[in-house]
């Protein structure tokens, strides 16, 4: 049952043929099986094995949603009442929320069994999942590879049948990223488009919530429940939710894709251009046309994001200060001390780089340089996008120059890092909806096409990649021991 899509399990339940205990129970049999992926920071077995029970019942009275009784899990970045939630940090070790994040809630809402707390970068800072203070991921289809971050966990996760979905947040690409090297579909909603309170905040202008699934139809499911505005979250966009699985099926005839010339120059691996290139010709064949068009500023993304994320940082997590959140260092001497030790002893080393960076950047006399000119070079980098959604519906290209890379390979090259996600950030900085869906291999390791659409057009981005779904199998891949 582990094997099947949301909306087949749904269907399956409805239908009696097993109950939301035994999915769930299954589900947990094989966390337990596959520990070694360390996927999760905290399974809550009993909770789930409870909502469960209480799903059946909604599912034998007729007044399930389409998520009830669906197993899935969390990023450990949104806050769970009475469940731990961590950020991959020690800093929040022992931090157990007083309230839900509107995206639990929302999920609990729609009955929505919540096996877990997944791992994931610590405070989302990273691109391979190896800055967690609970360890590292396995990517399950090469375990001598990194699954990707920051929703590492999520996103092996998902590939490795431990959840039915799960939930991701993507500041820099950490949605679409861990999709592509794990094979799985990750979806990166417009800013604004689901409420941002009760999950840890990075950046706060850049971060967004969105599904990790195995196919876009499941995306779909799952985006509605998240999506609405939240008098809670400031900057939630006070808009009307569409139907996300309606026009799923809608024909792409005459479809404009447009693919930035700065997505394929140097810098790309070949074989993964090469998956790229076929992918588009697939939707050439269901008669889109394609077009070259140009993002002259997106050179500019990794340096901007690396001002702007780092001063949003510097500033958001100076909550946790030993005081009003988080680890306390043992006996401290005075204030200072305790502030000095708690942050310096439970930060680790990426979180206190980028906090430097942060301060830095943000400090009198550095502001206006810095700062206020990533400012400026954030906005034409949005203008670009603008430009190419006047000639283009979608724009086409890979997620990754490259494909899951080994344990430890960059961990010692910060830079090296960070250049991983050059073709994700853009999109964070302009605010705008993207999805990395399956596209191929190469080496026997996944391969991500990422599609990007204008602003608050998610339906149309996922009617994009499910008819995609519809004449490739890539999706249907489970990797090898994972079956
Ligand atoms: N890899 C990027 C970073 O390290 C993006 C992380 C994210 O999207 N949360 O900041």
């Amino acid at each position: 049952m582990h094997n099947k899509t949301i909306t087949e399990l749904a269907k399956d339940l409805r239908e009696g043929k097993f109950s939301s205990v035994e999915l769930t129970q299954s589900y947990l049999d094989r966390i337990k099986k596959h520990s070694e992926l360390n996927c999760f920071i905290t399974v809550a077995e009993d909770f789930a094995i409870e909502s469960a029970k209480m799903a059946d019942i909604k599912l034998a009275n007729g007044d399930a949603s389409p998520l009830t009784g669906i197993p899935i899990a969390q990023k450990d970045i949104f806050c769970t009442q009475g469940t731990k939630t961590s950020c991959g940090s020690k800093m929040l070790d022992n931090f157990i929320s007083p309230y839900n994040a509107t995206v639990v809630e929302k999920f609990n809402h729609s009955g929505a069994v919540m096996l877990g707390k997944l791992n994931m970068d610590e405070f989302a800072m990273g691109s391979s999942n190896e800055t967690s203070f609970y360890g590292a991921v396995q990517n399950p289809w090469d375990t001598s590879t990194v699954p990707g971050g920051s929703s590492g966990g999520s996103a092996s996760a998902v590939a490795a049948h431990l959840t039915a979905a799960a939930t991701g947040t993507d500041t820099g690409g950490s949605i679409r990223q861990p999709a592509a090297f794990c094979g799985i579909t990750g979806l990166k909603p417009t800013y604004g488009r689901v409420s941002r309170y009760g999950m840890i905040a990075f950046a706060s202008s850049l971060d967004q919530a969105g599904p990790m699934t195995r196919s876009a139809e499941d995306a779909a499911t799952l985006l509605q429940t998240m999506s609405g505005f939240d008098p809670k979250d400031s900057t939630s966009m006070n808009k009307p939710v569409p139907d996300y699985s309606m026009g799923l099926n809608n024909s792409l005839e005459g479809l404009k894709i447009g693919l930035p010339k700065e997505f394929f120059s140097e810098g790309l691996n070949d074989s993964v251009a090469r998956v790229i290139e076929t992918a588009v010709d697939e939707y050439r064949k269901m008669g889109a046309e394609i077009k070259e068009v140009s993002l002259p500023h997106m050179k500019l993304s990794i340096p901007v994001y690396y001002v702007i994320a780092p001063a949003e940082c510097s500033a958001n997590l100076s909550r946790f200060d030993g005081v009003r959140f988080g680890y306390r260092c043992d006996e401290p001497k005075d204030l200072n001390d305790l502030y000095i030790r708690s942050r310096g002893e439970a930060f680790g080393d990426e979180v206190k780089r980028r906090i430097l960076m942060g301060t830095y950047a943000l400090s009198a006399g550095y502001y206006d340089a810095y700062y206020i000119k990533a400012q400026k070079a954030r906005r034409l980098i949005s203008e670009d996008f603008k430009q190419a959604f006047s000639e283009v519906d979608v724009l086409m290209g890979p997620v990754s120059p490259s494909t899951a890379f080994g344990l430890g390979e960059k961990t010692g090259d910060p830079i090296e890092m960070y250049l991983a996600d050059i073709y994700t950030i853009a999109v964070n900085l302009a605010g705008l909806p993207a999805i990395s869906i399956p596209a191929g291999f190469v080496n026997e390791k996944p391969v991500g096409l990422q599609i990007i659409s204008n602003y608050f057009t998610e339906p149309h981005l996922l009617n994009v990649a499910h008819k995609y779904q519809q004449t490739t199998n890539w999706h249907q891949q489970t990797p090898k021991g994972f079956e």
